[in-house]
């Protein structure tokens, strides 16, 4: 029996496919190094585990508010007060099943058939499909390599039409690590602000920063954006599901119109988790700070081994992917991947679906140990 026409047009993230590819090797005793994952290899914070321990002797099991528990809500007003320079009041807040339910609620609430979305490409491959699903375009503004993936605010205006609805804006970038500079963030969000479009900020990597600092787009435009932030990637907390989004209220309340109806609210205990980690800030910073630490060092030994190998690879700033140009191995990144993984055992995924050909994504959320041992194994492949 036939599926809605909908649904057939969602394609399965390529991500989760290379990972399955990897994870069917591994099973048949190939010792695969995974580079494909978009998270963290930490443990959590101890304090917001024991906050989760805490959630459960207290009995707090039962549903919360649709938008979120107004003790949560109040912490996250706090945290954009503390470090991007404007105080939300808590109904300008919504808390959601992680970052990716947050924007899916955005898109059903600011996407009408027809509308378009900005998008800087090389992207992060849930924005096409939660665009269209929603009925939406995604228009595609390309960054180029050889500017750090950094996008000109030019080619952002030159691509707004009559039928633009929103650009999104997602500094530091997964997949290729870029962290816009502040000129960049104002120039973009002044052309949302001057054409009045929405603005998505997907601020998810923001605590992982390592070179350059980061913008808030908010403070700049708070009547037009939505700030998408969460507690998966900087608190290592992905499989806990928070996310957040902070905008005008009347955004907030259509989304947690549509949250009602569909999730609910987030999960209770990691709520009151993600509170304390939020409360805890200093205690929470240490932990970031160690963590970004070995990210440095990752980084570091990857980019440059990934040169070293003539695959070229600008240094990324954030998040903790790379982005190696792959033309030397194949001019197509999919057999080069294919290739990395066949020959090397080394699992990355193939740009894609992020619009980015003759690249291929590694993810340094291994451990420094992998790495060395990845370097080595594409080295056979490449020389
Ligand atoms: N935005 C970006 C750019 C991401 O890379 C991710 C996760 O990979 C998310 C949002 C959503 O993360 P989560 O749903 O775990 O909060």
């Amino acid at each position: 029996m036939k599926l809605s026409n909908r649904i057939e047009n969602v394609r399965a993230s390529s991500t989760v496919a290379f990972n399955t590819k990897a994870n069917e090797l591994k099973r048949q005793g190939v010792d695969v190094i995974a580079m494909t994952a978009g998270e963290p290899d930490f443990q959590p914070p101890q304090h917001v585990m024991d906050a989760a321990r805490d959630a459960i002797d207290k009995g707090l099991t039962k549903y919360t508010p649709a938008e979120g528990t107004f003790a949560l809500r109040e912490q996250i007003a706090a945290k954009h007060a503390r470090d991007n320079g404007f105080t939300p009041d808590p109904s300008e807040v919504i808390v959601g099943t992680g970052g990716k339910q947050v924007l899916y609620n955005a898109m059903q609430a600011l996407i009408d058939p027809g509308d378009e979305a900005i998008v800087i490409a090389p992207y992060w491959v849930s924005y096409p499909a939660q665009i269209e699903v929603s009925g939406g375009t995604l228009v595609p503004v390309h960054a180029r390599a050889e500017d750090g993936f950094v996008p000109d605010p030019a080619d952002v205006a030159a691509a707004v039409t009559s039928k633009t609805k929103m650009i999104i804006l997602n500094s530091p970038s997964n997949p290729t690590g870029a962290v816009y500079p502040r000129e960049v963030v104002e120039a973009i969000v002044k052309i949302a602000r001057d054409r009045g479009l929405w603005l998505i900020a997907d601020d998810l990597y923001e605590y992982l920063v390592y070179d350059g600092a980061f913008t808030s787009a908010a403070p700049l435009y708070p009547e037009g954006t939505l700030t998408v932030n969460g507690a998966s990637k900087a608190f290592a907390l992905t499989g806990w599901r928070i996310g957040w989004g902070v905008g005008p209220q009347h955004l907030i309340k259509a989304m947690t119109r549509l949250q009602g109806q569909v999730t609910s609210g987030a999960n209770a205990l990691a709520q009151h988790a993600t509170a304390a980690a939020l409360e805890q800030h200093d205690a929470t910073a240490a932990f970031v700070a160690e963590c970004k630490k070995a990210y440095v060092e990752r980084r570091d030994t990857l980019v440059t081994g990934l040169n070293g190998l003539g695959l070229k690879t600008p240094m990324p700033q954030g998040a903790f992917y790379a982005m190696a140009d792959v033309t030397g191995i194949d001019a197509d990144e999919g057999k080069a991947a294919l290739k990395l993984l066949e020959e090397a055992n080394v699992a990355v995924v193939p740009g894609t679906d992020f619009a980015a050909p003759g690249f291929v994504r590694l993810s340094y959320a291994t451990s420094l140990e992998n790495i060395e041992k990845a370097l080595e194994r594409i080295a056979r492949v490449v020389t």
